[in-house]
């Protein structure tokens, strides 16, 4: 009778030491995941340059007459 206890005991604690090993696994994965998901950025609307036509994020074009254009690109200057 003592070994059939015995046995419970041990299988008991294994499985207690499997659902730790698990839960740590699981919790270290949404972390993981949290940390590798990237910012939240607000979408912004894309306009086109009238002079190199390459779309770019509004705040980063600088409207010209008829359009945007590049602000930081050679085609802003030209
Ligand atoms: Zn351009």
């Amino acid at each position: 009778m003592a070994k059939i206890v015995a046995w419970l005991v041990l299988i008991f604690v294994v499985l207690l030491a499997l659902r730790m090993i698990n839960a740590r696994k699981a919790r270290s994965r949404t972390r993981g995941a949290a940390g590798a998901a990237p910012a939240e950025i607000p979408a912004q609307p894309m306009v086109r340059c009238t002079r190199c036509g390459v779309f770019l994020p509004r705040s980063d074009a600088s409207p010209i007459a008829g359009g945007y254009t590049c602000a930081d690109r050679e085609c802003a200057t030209r």
